[in-house]
């Protein structure tokens, strides 16, 4: 297949033309069709190195309405590192959507600075689950109106005890929202997690 036949629009296509991307790979083959058509939640079995980055990056800045400065995508993942690298590749597949705005949210740096990116109106927030659990607590950002949730390397972040910060974090999000969780193993816990906050997700396995 082609990333056209995946069913991305032209300004997606035209990024990943000069990222020198030539074909999806695996996941992206098989999670894109489900998140972008179907709508279903979402389970992949996916290993870092497999463009599953692309794999939920790509649908999920395809449905983010520019026109609307409203948060409306949240993705957690373990470390500040991962935050960075995503938002920058959210960045790089998104400079032709002319007004988007992907801000990153991590531990360890300035929160002040953080709560001021917010304020600028992000679509799209990238962030460690203990400091978003500290700034929704603190009113400083508001998920209310999610509608795409992304749990990447749920392994990863339930190892580094972050259950608790994630259920905390997605009460404050809308229960109709579509969740795409992506984990390079399925221990019982990514399995507690997803029937927990999922409903009747397609599963993909590569
Ligand atoms: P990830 O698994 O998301 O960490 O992606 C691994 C690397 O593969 C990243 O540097 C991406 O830029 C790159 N990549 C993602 N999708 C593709 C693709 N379809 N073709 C070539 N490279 C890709």
């Amino acid at each position: 297949s082609t990333f056209k036949s995946l069913g991305l629009n032209d300004a997606i296509l035209q990024a990943i033309t000069d990222m020198g991307f030539e074909t999806p790979s695996e996941v992206q083959e098989k999670a894109i069709p489900i998140v972008l058509e179907q709508e279903t939640d979402l389970v992949a079995l996916a290993q870092t190195g497999t463009g599953k980055t692309a794999a939920f990056g790509f649908p999920m800045l395809q449905k983010i309405n520019l026109d609307s400065r409203t948060t409306q995508g949240l993705i957690l993942s373990p470390t500040r590192e991962l935050c960075l690298q995503i938002t920058n590749e959210l960045i790089a597949y998104g400079k032709y959507m002319k007004g988007l705005n992907v801000v990153s949210i991590y531990g360890g740096a300035s929160i002040q600075d953080q709560a001021k990116q917010i304020k600028k109106g992000a679509q799209i927030i990238v962030a460690t689950p203990g400091r978003m659990k500290d700034m929704i607590g603190r009113r400083m950002i508001d998920i209310s109106k999610i509608e795409y949730c992304v749990l990447d390397e749920a392994d990863e972040m339930l190892n580094m005890g972050f259950f608790e910060d994630i259920t905390e974090i997605l009460s404050h999000s809308p229960k109709d929202k579509s969740t795409w969780l992506f984990s390079a193993t399925m221990p019982k816990e990514v399995a507690t997690i997803a029937k927990k906050f999922m409903n009747n997700p397609e599963e993909v396995t590569v």
